[in-house]
């Protein structure tokens, strides 16, 4: 068997160090071709000299700059690139076989629709790229042949929770329902008013998973749930009636799948991306991935309903894939504007939903006809927040 040839772009979030940690339990099955991170030199350095990729990406020139003295000074063959354009190229290099989409947000977008339309097996982590761009990722998908692995927990359960060769039609699998279980994160049982007031230190304290401070923030404001709602519409085409979500605080149960003769599917796991990373880079086969196998004596597994009050996120992106359009792109860049404000503390963690909320209530009425469209748009809607968040401020 060939290996596979790798690019991981975002290899320094979190992500793409457990991804570095399967590859590297297998490395006859692997050749890493390339590596990006946007900020942290030290550790892309690190990575560099133990998987010696052919390239390394940093998204700023200057950093770049550095990491490319400090791999010529230690003796490495690797050449470090920089930009936004490197990332595209990386991604979609004849060489590469496999790409692991791991950038968080909407930055991420032209790489992994690149790799798509070049027809890589793709793994995808960066659910915002199908929040924004999910049509017209599908159809480059479909055009070129690509293949689309999901990443994402609750997806890859999914995915093994459907019949195998599943061909894109859940009514000929005998689907009724896709069921999206969520942890509640870390402010589960807060009221409205705790929650207002709350810090980013407790945003990302998440009680079951260690992820990147984007994601944990989502996790809290249960927008990562929204996200993931609208990430399985396109995955599983499915219609928004058929996905639903159920608060289950273990996270052990990472979702399932309802059949029409009353048969409910699951995927079970401890809890650790480790697993979901494994199972699309060994697809179709199953790889040792250093998970503690699950223990379920004790394990005492709750179930809830979402509460839609306190989380007014989880409605809004429900809203938004039935509006379609601009919405989801909408949702997702106001989102990713408010909580970076947030994480710096310049809005409350009331001031997410404030502010997606005035987002949505100022779309076009048109509908999108391409991707420039979907990026103007976007660019749009972050103005508009970053102002609606700066009066806030102000007043
Ligand atoms: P992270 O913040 O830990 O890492 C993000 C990576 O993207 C880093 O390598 C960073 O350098 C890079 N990056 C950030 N901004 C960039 C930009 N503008 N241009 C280029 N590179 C940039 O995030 P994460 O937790 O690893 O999440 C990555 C993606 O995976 C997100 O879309 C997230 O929703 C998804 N995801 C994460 C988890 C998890 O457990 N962490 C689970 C499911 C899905
Ligand atoms: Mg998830």
């Amino acid at each position: 068997m060939n290996p596979q040839v790798l690019t991981i772009l975002g290899a320094t979030g979190t992500i793409g160090v457990n991804t570095l940690d399967v590859v590297a339990r297998h490395p006859e099955r692997f050749i890493v071709f390339a590596l990006t991170g946007a900020t942290q030199t030290d550790k892309l350095f690190h990575q560099c000299m133990e998987f010696r990729p052919r390239y390394a990406v940093m998204t700023a020139r200057a950093a770049a700059d550095e990491l490319r003295s400090k791999l010529s000074d230690a003796g490495s063959l690797t050449t470090v690139l920089s930009g936004p354009q490197a990332l595209v190229d990386v991604a979609s290099a004849p060489e590469v076989t496999t790409l692991m989409a791991a950038i968080v947000g909407a930055a991420g977008l032209p790489a992994t629709l690149a790799a798509a339309k070049a027809g890589k097996r793709i793994l995808l982590a960066n659910k915002e790229t199908l929040v924004v761009s999910g049509q017209l990722f599908m159809d480059a998908i479909a055009q070129s042949g690509a293949e689309l692995l999901p990443i994402d927990s609750e997806h890859s359960a999914i995915y093994q929770s459907l019949p195998a060769g599943f061909d894109g039609n859940l009514d000929k699998a005998g689907v009724n329902a896709i069921w999206l279980t969520a942890s509640g994160g870390p402010f589960r049982t807060w009221s409205a008013e705790q929650m207002n007031a709350a810090t980013p230190e407790q945003a990302v304290a998440h009680p079951n998973w260690v992820m990147g401070r984007k994601i944990s923030v989502d996790s809290a404001s249960m927008m990562n749930k929204g996200l993931e709602v609208i990430e399985a519409r396109w995955l599983f085409h499915a219609n928004p009636e058929q996905i639903r979500v159920l608060v289950h605080p273990q996270s052990i149960i990472h979702s399932m799948v309802e059949y029409r003769d009353g048969s409910v599917m699951a995927q079970l796991g401890t809890p650790d991306m480790r697993t979901p990373i494994a199972y699309a880079l060994g697809f179709p086969e199953r790889l040792e991935a250093g998970v503690s196998p699950l223990s379920l004596v004790g394990a005492n597994l709750q179930f809830e309903q979402p509460d839609f009050e306190r989380f007014p996120c989880l409605g809004m992106a429900f809203d938004s894939l039935q509006h379609g359009g601009y919405a989801p792109a909408v949702l997702n860049a106001a989102n990713e504007v408010a909580v970076e404000a947030f994480l710096n503390r310049q809005c409350s963690f009331g001031d997410i939903p404030r502010a997606i909320h005035h987002a949505l209530a100022n779309l076009p009425t048109s509908a999108p006809a391409s991707l420039e469209d979907l990026l103007e748009e976007d660019s749009r809607a972050r103005h508009m927040t970053r102002e609606f968040l700066s009066l806030r401020a102000m007043a």
